[in-house]
């Protein structure tokens, strides 16, 4: 039986797309190859990476509005500095909710003056800043729509003048926002889109060619574009497995069934945490926590060493918080099944029996 995995990422994907994928390394489309010994340019290949791409497009409904879709490399951290090189003529605005967007901030200091809008920083992330101002000189106003580490969303983003950017490593396709208000997406495969591998970057063609710098090729999105994203080798199994990945999301229901899906797990799991006096959640407002990363600690004086033991024994793997934050931290993305939360459930409530 398949361990119930909480992993924040590489994470749990599909059963159905991971049979798929193992299918498509021996023998891919019945060519009697495997998918990663073909070309990249093989009509087979330009055929996964157009339907990938549509697919983002698809769901995010962006497609026809002036939006290219990426598959790059470099994890979301490249895009960190690609964004900046890119958009940054002199000043853009940042909110730091965490590692990543303090991250973000650090890679595009070195391109220009970063305003730090605002930050929770000082409470070691644990709520969603609210009611900053955003310079109305700002090249770009950049934000992280959810932070893995430390359990936090945002729900509503802020308006502006300024192009909104938004890293969305851990919660993109996993609820529905006006996805329009954005102009720059960007996400690393491996939470809910596929494997480790490929970066989704979703763009308004009309913000680019804005800045003087010299922009090297594999780092200028609009050389990518005007390659249909493949200006070099694509990362070709990780695109394929996030193709898969978008279509199993529409058997689901597309981002609209699995954000009832997603947004009953978080219930059930925060439920839990809010009745069980053994448990306390890290994030301070409840109106902030993350629907993908559940965030909780263990009240003082309980038994660690026995929880820890009885959440291992049914079964569930990668619950250990980040070292950050320590406690426990359990993420929920689209591919985790109801009943492994159910499963984390029933042992919390255990453990408050035997305790
Ligand atoms: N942003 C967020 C929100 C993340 O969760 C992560 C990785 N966990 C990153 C950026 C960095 O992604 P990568 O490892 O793909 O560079």
């Amino acid at each position: 039986m398949k361990k119930h995995n909480f992993s924040a990422g590489p994470c749990v994907l599909p059963q159905s797309v991971l049979r798929q994928a193992s299918e498509a390394v021996l023998n891919f489309n019945e060519l009697d190859l495997s998918l990663i010994e073909i070309s990249h340019r093989s009509k087979e290949f330009v055929a996964v990476m157009e339907e990938a791409r549509t697919l983002a497009l698809q769901h995010l409904g962006l497609e026809g509005k002036g939006y290219q879709a990426l598959y790059l490399q470099g994890g979301a951290s490249t895009e960190f500095l690609m964004v900046a090189y890119n958009l940054m003529k002199s000043k853009a605005a940042y909110l730091n909710t965490g590692t990543w967007s303090s991250k973000a901030i650090k890679e595009a200091a070195i391109f220009g003056e970063v305003a730090e809008v605002a930050s929770s920083k000082h409470q070691n992330f644990n709520y969603i800043p609210k009611g900053y101002d955003i310079p109305a000189d700002a090249d770009y106003f950049h934000c992280t729509s959810n932070n893995t580490i430390f359990g936090t969303q945002i729900k509503e983003f802020p308006k502006t003048d300024a192009p909104l950017v938004c890293d969305m490593s851990s919660d993109i396709f996993s609820r529905q926002l006006d996805f329009e208000q954005f102009d720059l997406i960007y996400a690393g495969a491996q939470k809910n889109m596929g494997p480790a591998g490929t970066t989704l970057v979703i763009v308004k063609e009309d913000i680019l060619g804005q800045v003087d710098r010299k922009i090297p090729s594999m780092l200028d999105y609009q050389v990518h574009i005007g390659k249909d994203s493949m200006f070099n080798t694509p990362s070709v199994f990780a695109v394929y497995v996030s193709m898969l990945t978008l279509r199993w999301l529409n058997e689901q229901g597309g981002i609209a069934g699995m954000e009832k899906i997603n947004q009953y797990k978080a219930d059930l799991l925060y439920k839990e945490i809010d009745r069980n006096p053994l448990f306390q959640g890290f994030v301070q407002n409840k109106e902030d926590r993350s629907l993908m990363n559940a965030t909780f600690n263990l009240a003082e004086g309980a038994n660690k060493e026995m929880f820890d033991s009885m959440w291992q024994e049914a079964g569930i793997n990668g619950l250990n918080g980040h070292r950050s934050v320590g406690g426990y931290r359990a993420s929920m993305y689209n591919a985790l099944e109801p009943a492994s939360v159910a499963v984390l459930v029933d042992v919390m409530k255990e453990f408050e029996r035997k305790s």
